[in-house]
């Protein structure tokens, strides 16, 4: 048995939860050397592909993903500008944006208080069409009913 296969039946005996007398019964060596393969770890260093440049390299950290080349990184940062531009370009946070719970709440506080469409618009700075079409929905889908109850009952 190479000292590698023993490595390999220690631990996988030591997965199943045995304790290491166990293993060494088992296994018909001592409980010295039971101990020393479980404490040499396997020092082949582990490889990955870069996802650059699709190469072997050694990662200095677990969670690297591209290899040590100028390049690779180089090549990585635009990749990430450019995803970040465009996820950017696609969610124009401008005037016209997603309506979160947070935001109807307020919207739905405001409309009891009996604040104008146009008042909103300017506090939250949104585009007053687009927060009528809004409201309707909320007002129509039961959404604004369901906050009003929860928060004024
Ligand atoms: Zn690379």
């Amino acid at each position: 048995m190479t000292m590698q296969e023993r490595r390999k039946l220690v631990s996988e005996l030591k997965q199943q939860g045995k304790s290491n007398t166990e293993i060494a019964r088992i296994l018909c060596i001592t409980r010295k050397q039971v101990e020393y393969a479980l404490e040499t770890k396997d020092y082949r260093p582990k490889t990955k592909i870069c996802e650059e440049c699709g190469e072997e390299f050694i990662p200095k950290r677990s969670k690297r993903k591209i290899c040590y080349k100028e390049e690779c990184y180089i090549k990585r940062h635009r990749r990430q500008v450019r995803e970040y531009q465009q996820r950017q370009a696609k969610s124009p946070y401008g005037r016209i944006r997603p309506y979160t719970y947070t935001s109807n709440l307020l919207i739905a506080d405001d409309i009891k208080k009996g604040r104008s469409i146009k008042w909103m618009a300017r506090m939250y700075d949104r585009d007053p069409d687009d927060l009528k079409k809004h409201i309707d929905k909320i007002k129509n889908d039961g959404t604004l009913e369901k906050i009003l109850r929860r928060i004024y009952k």
